[in-house]
């Protein structure tokens, strides 16, 4: 099995009975999220080693390219940063799908955080 650095979350460092039950609901339910998307990624994994002969090694290769992109092995990747707008450029929100000030449309890259 992989042995992949694990980011600690801030929700760790405090302790349960502190939490409200607002947040024990949502510490649940994400719980249930990514216990959900654990489950995509191995079914995508094993459909690309069946299906495209891709061994666990080219995965591990992989993951640590990403996780080191930052310069630091350490289990995160970091948020990305505003981007300028391609025709005006302002500065542009993450998470904007055109520029606030001109209009042009922002590509977006799906892994952005
Ligand atoms: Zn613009």
């Amino acid at each position: 099995m992989f042995n992949f650095p694990r980011p600690e979350s801030s929700q760790s460092r405090q302790p349960f009975s502190s939490r409200s039950a607002a947040d024990s609901a949502e510490f649940v339910e994400l719980q249930a999220e990514v216990e959900r998307l654990y489950f995509i990624t191995e079914a995508l994994w094993r459909i690309l080693k069946e299906k495209h002969g891709l061994d666990d090694n080219e995965l591990v290769k992989q993951i640590t390219l990403i996780d080191i992109e930052d310069g630091k092995l350490d289990g995160r990747k970091p948020k990305a940063p505003p981007q300028p707008c391609p025709k005006c450029n302002r500065t542009v929100g993450r998470q904007r799908m055109k520029c606030l000030f001109c209009g042009e449309p922002i590509a977006q890259n799906p892994f952005d955080r």
